[in-house]
């Protein structure tokens, strides 16, 4: 027997070819000018990850690509790194700290800056280390960091470029900011709860001392920001009050009645207040009608001292505070229940205040056209195309970037500010003077830039731009971007706009965008839910390529997946029956004599070449297609349903009559199969390849490095495809039967098969099918069948007829259970189709339970079919 373990064990194995596939220097490609290589850049996890099944999906559908061109001959790339993910690494030490009784200010700048990168040097590794038991086949010689030398040159040097364009500037406008983190928030790191609140309706007296004007809001404490009322133009309630002001309670400051379009008639009394230091949409209106902007707020939340006797108070004490002051000055006309919606700092959970501050901005309209026109041109194709209109969509209503944020981790913001003369110094190296004047008076902004300013270079910051390297000149463009589709907009349009800006070329040709992993109810994985699956725990309980399987099967691009525990079952299932088929082969090259050479060559051999240049063929097509999750399941299906369940059982019994001719087309039917199952499942393949390759012709060293398998159109055998259908469809109707009736494996049943014109072919399969449908004896006859048996079931196929006389089964008992079990399926079919025929059901429950009900009944529709063509089987 061969020296194959009888169980495949991830455990003994999946370290241990990771290993010789580093030590093998296969992950690194060699650049051969000669040659168009194929490059992904991945996409970078943030420094203090862990890795979840998004990155698990991520890495299986770049490893699958990148292996799948590397065993076709591309030098092939797959770049690793990871992100400083500014905001959530500071927070992460932050937290260290705190538990220290230590904050970031008292500890100073440098110092925390310090603290950071011991914690990055300890831990940051992790998620890198995480994405080897993915079998992730980067070339890690070339990982990058975002803050290494390199890349932060890239920063510097685009920020610079940039800013003399008069692309980047600084401007005082409204952003989201955290008053615990105390920086800007970009709109990702915002995440909207909805908030049971309420809408207070404030009366604004009127300056001529006469009435007043009530306001809804769902803010007062921002009251002493307001620095106008506004009216939908449209709305005749206030039209006579156009023009005129109000005192602003609290504060008494006199403001105007405006009217706007913005104003939405129809919410509370149809009369806002306007807060432009403090609202988006104020912010603009304030824009327009040139309204001042009194901020109210300090960058800790607490209000300043615009707010007047609420100056130094936290924003919701001042939130008491004012309601109560208008109740008692009868100013608070009435209060109502409300819900809204309320951004929160992704990071630390807290309220996201609107504020308006001094930033620094991209301006992104010429950025964006060329970013537009790159995609409409084809010259940059994205996976699936319905993303290409979102895409458009947003680049066409695009703002301006704010990429400022306070915080201390991260690419310091390259500009330097003269005390004496004002004059802002811009460098790439950290300048001694300012260059206007000479003084050496000068200081560097405090700010940092947002995380996305760096990772939108990434694909050519990490191949060395803005120096002319060897590699950017080969590997740039790169080809393939493959990412979430969240993340469209914040990343991958950046990259577009980014890359052309700087290279003058496109940052890679294909965007392959992925949906979510879902749990197997579809619901989103989340910690609150606890439905949250570790990939690690995963491998350790399935395999990794288990995993692989499971997240890849069914995958296409775009859609969200669900992951169940089936899928990581069939996953590890399927391992198995490789393993079992390897064995089976691999023990019977062993036993072959030496000189078994080229035996005859049967029908079932040039039956599964055919099939396996069919499997091959349409691989190749769903891959280039992007369509992994269908060209894995092609191979998965040939395998186990054609090479495993047909072929390997009929090799068998030739097998075992001392004819070895088979060996040789098991032996290439097992290769192929593993060659093109490997980029999916790398552990299981290799380790079996490793035991075939000493029977191979001039085998490589790895299945990694060895060819994929390419289409011949010339292997397709019509003619033995249509013989073996004959013979499968008499056994699969034999087995069909036995199945129905209930006949265990171990009752031999006898059948004859009127094969007329079919004969010859049906005769030379005879013994194949005695065996495979477990019928004997099994008589081919060329006589059509003239007369229907008195006790028995007859088959009509589309080649044959079949009689199975079944002497000795006790078809009237049979036929009873049968029709007890349709009474049961008609009486669960008409229950069903009531409750499904309900309008009350249908509009009250909760779609998947209807959806529940109504697969219930197919299933019981399908079972009544079935019983009904069994019972028409059986004869009289
Ligand atoms: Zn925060
Ligand atoms: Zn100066």
């Amino acid at each position: 027997m061969t020296n194959l373990p009888k169980v495949y064990n991830p455990k003994t194995v999946e370290d241990r070819l990771y290993q010789s596939w580093m030590a093998g220097g296969y992950f690194t490609p060699r650049v051969d000018p000669g040659k168009q290589p194929f490059v992904i850049i991945m996409p970078p996890p943030n420094v203090t990850g862990e890795l979840h099944l998004g990155h698990a999906l991520t890495a299986t559908v770049e490893d699958t690509l990148v292996r799948w061109h590397r065993m076709r001959g591309y030098p092939a790339l797959w770049l690793p790194g990871s992100d400083h993910a500014g905001i959530a690494t500071q927070v992460v030490v932050e937290g260290q700290l705190a538990r220290e009784g230590l904050n970031r200010h008292n500890l100073g700048r440098e110092q925390f800056v310090k603290r950071m990168w011991q914690w990055v040097e300890k831990y940051g590794h992790a998620i890198s280390e995480q994405h080897r038991k993915l079998g992730a086949s980067c070339d890690w010689s070339r990982e990058r960091f975002t803050l290494d030398l390199g890349p932060s040159r890239a920063v510097r040097t685009t920020f610079i470029n940039l800013y003399h364009k008069g692309l980047i500037y600084r401007s005082e406008r409204i952003i989201n900011w955290c008053p615990r983190c105390m920086t800007a928030l970009s709109d990702l790191e915002v995440e909207h709860q909805d908030v049971q609140s309420y809408l207070w309706y404030i009366r604004y007296p009127l300056a001529t001392g006469q009435g007043h004007i009530t306001v809804a809001t769902t803010r007062p404490e921002t009251m002493m920001g307001d620095t106008a009322v506004a009216v939908s133009p449209q709305d005749s309630r206030y039209q006579h009050l156009l023009g005129q002001e109000v005192v602003l309670p609290v504060v008494n400051r006199r403001i105007p009645i405006i009217a706007d379009d913005a104003i939405d008639p129809a919410f509370g009394t149809g009369a806002l207040k306007v807060t432009p230091a403090h609202d988006t949409t104020d912010f603009e209106i304030g824009q327009r009608h040139g309204l001042a902007i009194v901020n109210i707020f300090n960058p800790d939340g607490t209000l300043s001292d615009n707010a007047g006797p609420y100056a130094g108070k936290d924003r919701y004490q001042a939130r008491e505070g004012v309601v109560h002051q208008l109740e008692a000055e009868g100013l608070l006309e009435r209060t109502e229940g409300h819900a809204h919606s309320v951004g929160h700092c992704q990071r630390c959970r807290t309220a996201v205040e609107p504020w308006v501050s001094q930033q620094w901005f991209v301006q992104m309209d010429s950025l964006a056209q060329r970013a537009l026109k790159a995609v409409q041109q084809g010259r940059i194709s994205i996976v699936p195309e319905r993303f290409t209109r979102v895409y458009y969509n947003w680049l066409e209503n695009i703002r301006d970037w704010c990429i400022s944020r306070q915080l201390w981790w991260g690419h310091r913001i390259p500009v330097w500010y003269c005390h004496g003369c004002g004059h802002l110094t811009v460098a790439i190296d950290d300048p001694e003077k300012c260059e206007e004047c000479g003084a050496t008076d000068i200081y560097q902004d405090p700010d940092v830039l947002d995380t996305w300013f760096s990772s939108a270079l990434w694909p050519h910051s990490t191949l060395g731009w803005p120096e002319d390297t060897d590699d950017i000149r080969y590997f740039y463009p790169t080809a393939v971007m493959e990412t979430g589709y969240d993340i469209l907009f914040f990343w991958v349009a950046r990259m577009i706009m980014m890359g052309l800006e700087n290279t003058g070329q496109i940052p890679f040709r294909h965007v392959y965008l992925h949906g979510l992993v879902r749990d197997d109810q579809g619901d989103k994985m989340s910690k609150v839910r606890g439905n949250v699956l570790n990939p690690l725990e995963l491998i350790d309980r399935y395999g990794c390529d288990a995993l692989r399987f499971a997240l890849s099967t069914g995958t296409t691009p775009g859609n969200d997946t669900r992951l169940s525990y089936q899928k990581l079952e069939a996953g590890r299932n399927f391992a198995n029956k490789l393993w079992n088929a390897g064995r089976l082969v691999l023990s019977s090259l062993e036993q072959s004599p030496p000189d078994t050479g080229t035996g005859h060559i049967a029908l079932e051999d040039r039956w599964i070449r055919s099939r396996l240049a069919y499997a091959v063929a349409e691989v190749d097509r769903l891959m280039s297609e992007f369509q992994l999750g269908e060209a894995e399941r092609t191979v998965h299906d040939f395998f186990w349903g054609e090479f495993c369940d047909w072929y390997l059982e009929m090799a068998k019994l030739r097998l075992r009559q001392g004819d070895f001719s088979p060996l040789q087309v098991m032996t290439e039917a097992l290769d192929t199969s593993l060659r093109l199952l490997h980029p999916f499942m790398p552990f299981v393949t290799e380790e079996l390849w490793q035991h075939l390759r000493p029977y191979l012709p001039e085998p490589p060293e790895s299945i990694m490095i060895a060819p994929y398998p390419t289409a011949s159109p010339q292997t397709v055998d019509t003619q033995a495809e249509a013989e073996m259908s004959l013979m499968m469809e008499v056994v699969r109707a034999i087995r069909q039967v036995r199945t129905e009736l209930r006949l265990g494996t171990n009752s031999w049943v006898e059948a004859e098969v009127h094969a007329g014109d079919n004969v010859t072919s049906l005769s030379a399969r005879r013994e194949a099918m005695e065996s495979l449908s477990r019928a004997r004896p099994l008589t081919v006859l060329d006589t059509p069948l003239r007369e229907r048996p008195t006790h028995g079931v007859v088959l009509v196929l589309s080649g044959a007829e079949v009689v199975l006389p079944l002497e000795g089964v006790d078809l009237s008992a049979e036929r009873k259970r049968l029709e007890n079990e349709m009474a049961e399926a008609e009486v669960e079919i008409s229950r069903l189709e009531g409750l499904l025929g309900r309008d009350t059901f249908r509009s009250n429950a909760p779609a998947q339970v209807v959806e529940r009900e109504q697969q219930r009944l197919s299933s019981q529709q399908q079972r009544l079919e079935r019983l009904t063509r069994t019972l028409g089987l059986i004869g009289a």
